[in-house]
Order: C-alpha cells, then sequence, then structure tokens
C-alpha cells in the first residue's frame, strides 16, 4: 500500500515524503479512507501506531477544499482535544509539518494548561483553522471569549482513555456541549476499559471501528527481554546494560516520582548523563529535558507512566521497565515507544520474585511469552541459591543425623545473607 493510493493531494504527499513515511502504517491505511469519509472513526490504536498522521492527513485535505478566503476571521474548523502539554506540542508538531506546502496556508492553535494564558490569547486573535488543545485550557479560554467551536465541523479525542484516567470526563462534557450537534467525531483510545466505552457510546454515531491493539505485541521489530534481579540490584544492572550496550539513549519506566528521582541520581553519580522526568518537573524544564534527549545530550530518562505519556522520540533503541507497569495495556504503551515505524528496539523488563506471577498475566494478555534470563553477576540469589541447593548434598559431612542438617530453606537464608546487597 502506498500513500498515494489513499488519495492525498500532491501537497500532502510531498509532506509526507519530506517526513520520510516510506509507506502507511497499518492504522493509517485504515483510517485515512474512514476518516475521508465524513462519518464517526472509532480507532484502538496506541502510541506509536502513526495515529497522529492518521487523523491529520485526511482533515487537512478537507480544509484545503473547504477554507474561506484568506483575510477573513479563522473559525475553528477541527478541535483537537488531547491529555497532556507533551502531546499537544506534539500533534501541532507534526500539523504544521504536514501542512507545511498547502497551497492555502492553516493557522493551527497549540493550547494547553501549565503556561501563561495571555500568548495564548494573543495567538487565537483573528480565530484559528485547527486547534489542539487539553480540556482544562480551552474552558479557560473560551470562559475569556477567546475562541469559540460554533463552526467545529471536526472533533479528535486523541487517547480519550488517557483523557478520561487524568479525570477530565467533566471538561469534556462541557465542551461538548458547546460544540455543533452535526459534526464528525473521531474517537482514538489505545485502551477500552468501560468508562472509556460509555463516552465513545454517547459520542459516536454509527463509527467505522478500527482495532489495532495487537500491533505493538506483534510488532517483529520490538524484541522483548524479560531479566530476573532483586530488587536492589536493579540500579546496578540497569548501568551495567546502559553501558554494555551501549544505548544511544533509553527510556526507563519506573512507578513513583520518587524511584524515578533516586534511579537518576544513581545512574548520574555512575557517571551516565541521566535525569528524572516527572510531573515534579515544570513544563519548560520537562521541554529541555526532551530537547537534551532527542539531541543525544542525555542518554537516560527515567520516568512514570503520567509524565512519559507524551514522549514521541524518533529511533528510541531501547525501553526498560525498571518496575512492571501496572496493567498489560501500560506494558503495551510502554514498549511501543520503541521498534517505531520500522526501526527495531529492544524492551527490558526487570522482573523481581515477588512480580513473576504479574508478568505472566502481562504475557498472557498480549498472547506472548518472554524468555527469563539471568545477567552473570546480577542474578537473583534465591535464584541462584535455588540451584545450588537443588544439586547440593541434603547431608552434612558428619553424617546425616535428622534435625541436625541443614534444610535447603537454611541453605537459602545463608546464601541470602553472603550475597552483597
Ligand atoms: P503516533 O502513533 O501518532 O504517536 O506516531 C508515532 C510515530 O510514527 C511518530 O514519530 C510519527 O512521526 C511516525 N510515523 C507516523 N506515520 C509514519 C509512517 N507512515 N512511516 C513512518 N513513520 C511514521
Amino acid at each position: 500500500m502506498t500513500f498515494e493510493s489513499l488519495g492525498l493531494t500532491p501537497e500532502l504527499l510531498h509532506a509526507v515524503k519530506a517526513r520520510q513515511y516510506a509507506e502507511p502504517t497499518t492504522v493509517q491505511v485504515q483510517a485515512i479512507p474512514a476518516v475521508s469519509g465524513g462519518g464517526d472513526v472509532l480507532v484502538l490504536a496506541q502510541t506509536g501506531s502513526g495515529k497522529t498522521v492518521a487523523y491529520t492527513l485526511p482533515l487537512l485535505q478537507r480544509l484545503q477544499t473547504e477554507q474561506g478566503g484568506a483575510g477573513k476571521t479563522r473559525r475553528v474548523k477541527i478541535l483537537v482535544l488531547v491529555p497532556t502539554r507533551e502531546l499537544s506540542s506534539q500533534v501541532g508538531q507534526t500539523m504544521e509539518a504536514l501542512a507545511e506546502h498547502l497551497p492555502k496556508p492553516l493557522k493551527i492553535a497549540v493550547i494547553y494548561g501549565g503556561a501563561s494564558i495571555n500568548p495564548q490569547m494573543m495567538h487565537l486573535r483573528g480565530g484559528a483553522d485547527v486547534v489542539i488543545s487539553t480540556p482544562g485550557r480551552l474552558l479557560d479560554l473560551l470562559d475569556n471569549n477567546a475562541l469559540q467551536l460554533s463552526d467545529v465541523q471536526t472533533l479528535v479525542l486523541d487517547e480519550a482513555d488517557r483523557l478520561l484516567d487524568l479525570g477530565f470526563a467533566d471538561e469534556i462534557k462541557r465542551i461538548l456541549a458547546l460544540l455543533p450537534a452535526h459534526r464528525q467525531n473521531l474517537f482514538f483510545s489505545a485502551t477500552f476499559p468501560p468508562a472509556v466505552k460509555k463516552l465513545a457510546l454517547t459520542l459516536l454515531h454509527e463509527p467505522v471501528r478500527i482495532a489495532i491493539s495487537d500491533i505493538v505485541a506483534n510488532n517483529p521489530d520490538i524484541v522483548q527481554r524479560a531479566i530476573q534481579v532483586e530488587s536492589n540490584k536493579r540500579t546496578r544492572l540497569l548501568a551495567h546494560l546502559v553501558r554494555e550496550q551501549q544505548w544511544g539513549r533509553v527510556l526507563v519506566f519506573v512507578a513513583t516520582r520518587y524511584a524515578s528521582d533516586t534511579v537518576a541520581a544513581k545512574l548520574q553519580k555512575a557517571g551516565i548523563k541521566a535525569a528524572a522526568f516527572n510531573g515534579d518537573a515544570s513544563q519548560g524544564a520537562r521541554q529541555q529535558l526532551l530537547t537534551d534527549f532527542k539531541a543525544g545530550q542525555l542518554q537516560v530518562l527515567v520516568a512514570t507512566d503520567l509524565a512519559a505519556r507524551g514522549i514521541d522520540v524518533e529511533g528510541l533503541p531501547a525501553v526498560v521497565n525498571y518496575d512492571l507497569p501496572r496493567s498489560a495495556d501500560d506494558y503495551i504503551h510502554r514498549i511501543g515507544r520503541t521498534g517505531r515505524a520500522g526501526a527495531s528496539g529492544v524492551a527490558i523488563s526487570f522482573i523481581l520474585a515477588e512480580h513473576e506471577l504479574h508478568f505472566r498475566l502481562i504475557e498472557k494478555r498480549q498472547g506472548k511469552r518472554v524468555l527469563r534470563e539471568t545477567i552473570a553477576g546480577y542474578e537473583p540469589v534465591m535464584l541462584a541459591a535455588a540451584v545450588d541447593a537443588a544439586t547440593l548434598p541434603d547431608t552434612a559431612p558428619t553424617g546425616g543425623i535428622k534435625g541436625k542438617r541443614k534444610s535447603k530453606k537454611d541453605k537459602l537464608r545463608e546464601l541470602a545473607a553472603r550475597t552483597d546487597q
């Protein structure tokens, strides 16, 4: 399948070529005709599937045919709601790049909270054709009469599951009430839990359904590895892997902000250019970290799931689950950060003995087993001891007097006590 066969205009094809997209991704092949068709569309696909381009191309194409003459106040025709500031910027950048060669220039406004509202209000003077926004700030701007939504033709909910996770249900409801009843709705979500389903049902009318949920799990470009290790050896193992594997960049996932700070600090101490990436950092600081990471000045970003949500780094060679994610869906999200768009990548999970069962559930959900490995020098004591215990004779050299022999448990305890932390 080629982009040409999807009926795109020469200007858009030019832009796609400039982005070096050789061919459309699966979600693009399916979603571009569906969005062009004008009806509602429901897409279940992860970040990394090419979903932004999938809705941007047909929407830009339509705007070209419908746009009014220059000089008039621009009316918002397309509204894209996103959960995070990072995603707002990323969608904006993608749209700007794809719209670059269009004969009728478009005005695209990127809006998010956590930054001063005044420049955003100034930017909205004279209107905009496309608004990409987080829900809360959009409502602030609407309250200030900085824009109006009565001409919106297409509403895009990007990462609808995250919008709800982040507690934007009420804001979305308020925004929906301000939109024209007759419009196209495009609904993108990586997961489909009941709350998301409910929102989709209220919003969508006879949607075209596209489900690409197994793409990441079955992506041959992502090599999944699972390394058994103990909790207190993980940071040293991570430092070892970063050095040994010579990854230019690696995104490491941890469970808490605290862990992201401490792991990043320990890596720095070990001489690795690492930084914590969590919600404690300001928007400006996070942008700077991303810029440094993309430029290769930072080798390791240690992130929480929430903060990492909007990170889109081309050609990320490795992702490490220092802590396992809570759900199989989050696992898919995380590992989908690597192996994008034809580039190969590795996704490594550290498996603590107590999380083995949890990882089995994740494997079950993605329908794929991952071989357990250990790394020499970082083997879990209990595992090494279990092997030893199984091979050591059960009797003490002085003869097998019942009650005096060391039990397997005793041997394990002794070994654990001897092994360094
Ligand atoms: P998304 O799923 O929108 O987060 O996009 C994931 C990444 O894939 C982005 O970095 C895009 O630039 C890239 N991408 C989108 N479409 C293509 C394509 N057809 N070929 C190669 N890369 C793509």
